[in-house]
């Protein structure tokens, strides 16, 4: 079946997948879906025999139908290799009854890694399908983790270059140091002064901004997108829903089509609607708990139908949380819209003008696989605590905050369901939160002292992209006003 690509705010023109993949964004400024979910093709008894690598082909294959069998397991084995400390890529971890998917043993051990490691692979092969040979630039807003994944993933690519942009002052010192420290002739690091949301809604505009576009065209480049609007970043993402599914079925820990509840610590909704997706496909999940930090839009909306925008930034100990725009929430108001472009289209033109949207009943009525909840940054720092002192595992803070939020779900519903966390980032990336939230005396350690303070407690062996960082030279240091992201991409990419 040939699955095909259009825009949640366009006239229904269709893309190829590597078309879609190549563009990132719609030239209308929507994103782009799949016409129709497909299947999962075996059974998940069958899927459950399967390796990482096996099952990706078995779920990307079915999406990205216009890539060659060769191409698409070329684009696995480049991506899912020793860059992964453990063979499993994404291995389960049973812990006080529940189960922590783990996603972050990836090159920079956050759940970025899951599929930006893959997603310049697709690219390039994209590239070539379509007969594009001008230089791809990617322009990536990160709220701390995508810059790192996405550099790690093209640094060093051929016909790419990649520029991120970062809040200066919203992302974990680890996180900065390992993105000014990237190496790399084609990688770009840029810090703006404002929040990550001032970052995403540039870079979005810069998409827009045909005068740009034309005059990076001239220059012979094609700009395109590694943030989760990229469908390419999407499609992995479902692979380890699955993957965990058919874990816990090989393992005797769920009866063959029993359903299981998953959570996931959420910002752009880009990991949470993989989730939505693999349910479609027809993976037995039941509830899909979106857990939030103290910039709770998205718990909000879940439970008034209304998203605003219109509050505080709040900067949290889970950075790679703190969005108020959550891109991909596009996706799923398209869908609920009876996949309605219109309709969409207007909802999301009252959200840059006003900052916020309400929906119909009736497009509630088709959110009941999702629940929403929230954990504070009190809440976050107990669960670290309580976690720990409980079962011995170190939780990073946003995995936390899913930990939290299902804590507070099972009290108000007792649902007893078998439950996956997304485990999301390596308490390695956020020693200070994770450390300070055990005790508070920590505070006082820099932040290489309190790696070392980690792994005397937890034994747990240091990652090596943190033992890259302790004396990696500093390589980027430029920070402009978001107002300056498209004179900043001009002059690194020598147009002016
Ligand atoms: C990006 C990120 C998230 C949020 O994922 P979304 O797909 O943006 O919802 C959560 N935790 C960590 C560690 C992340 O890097």
């Amino acid at each position: 079946m040939e699955i095909s690509y259009k825009s949640t705010r366009g006239d229904g023109e269709t893309y190829t997948a590597s078309q879609a993949i190549l563009q990132g964004l719609s030239p209308d400024g929507g994103l782009f879906v799949p016409t129709q979910i497909p299947k999962l093709k075996k059974s998940l008894k069958e899927l459950s025999q399967l390796s990482y690598q096996d099952l990706a082909y078995e779920v990307m294959s079915s999406f990205l139908t216009d890539f060659t069998p060769d191409e698409l397991k070329g684009c696995i084995e480049r991506a899912y290799d020793s860059k992964f400390d453990t063979e499993k890529i994404a291995p389960l971890v049973e812990k006080g009854g529940v189960h922590y998917l783990e996603l972050f043993h990836g090159a920079t051990i956050a759940f970025k890694d899951m599929a930006l490691s893959i997603l310049p692979h697709l690219m390039t092969t994209a590239a070539k399908k379509n007969r594009e040979d001008r230089e791809i630039v990617i322009l990536t807003a990160t709220s701390g983790d995508t810059g790192k994944a996405a550099m790690a993933g093209f640094a060093d690519v051929p016909g790419t270059k990649i520029i991120v942009f970062y809040p200066k002052h919203g992302v974990s010192p680890i996180q900065e140091k390992q993105m000014v420290t990237q190496k790399g002739e084609n990688t770009h690091v840029v810090g703006i002064t404002g929040n990550f949301d001032d970052a995403q809604t540039a870079v979005k505009k810069m998409f827009h901004d045909q005068d740009l576009a034309a005059e990076l065209a001239r220059a012979g480049y094609l700009v395109s997108s590694a943030n989760s609007i990229n469908i390419g970043r999407l499609v992995p993402q479902i692979v380890y829903y699955v993957y965990a599914y058919a874990t816990l079925a090989r393992d005797g820990k769920i009866q063959d089509g029993e359903k299981i509840n998953v959570v996931v610590p959420t910002g752009n909704f880009g990991n949470i609607l993989a989730a939505y997706y693999g349910k479609q496909m027809g993976l037995p999940l039941d509830r899909l708990i979106c857990a939030s930090n103290d910039n709770k839009v998205l718990y909000d909306f879940f439970s008034t139908g209304i998203y605003d925008k219109n509050r505080d930034f709040i900067l949290t100990t889970s950075p790679s949380m703190d969005i108020l725009i959550s891109s991909n929430l596009e996706r799923l108001i398209y869908k609920i819209a009876g996949d309605d472009a219109e309709r969409c289209r207007g909802l999301m033109e009252s959200l840059s003008a006003q900052g916020k949207y309400g929906i119909t009943p009736a497009m509630r009525e088709q959110l009941e696989d999702f629940y929403g909840g929230f954990a504070t940054e009190k809440e976050t720092a107990q669960t670290i605590a309580q976690v720990s002192k409980d079962t011995g595992y170190i939780l990073d803070p946003h995995t936390a905050v899913a930990a939290a939020v299902y804590e507070k779900y099972k009290a108000q519903t007792g649902d007893t369901r078998t439950t996956v966390i997304a485990s999301t980032a390596s308490p390695y990336k956020f020693t200070r939160s994770v450390l300070c939230a055990l005790d508070p005396k920590y505070d006082s350690m820099t932040d290489l002292e309190l790696v070392d303070e980690l792994h005397r407690l937890t034994g747990l062996p240091i990652p090596k992209a943190i033992e890259e960082i302790r004396t990696a030279p500093v390589l980027h240091d430029r920070v402009v006003d978001a107002e300056d992201m498209p004179a900043a991409v001009r002059d690194i990419l020598g147009c002016v």
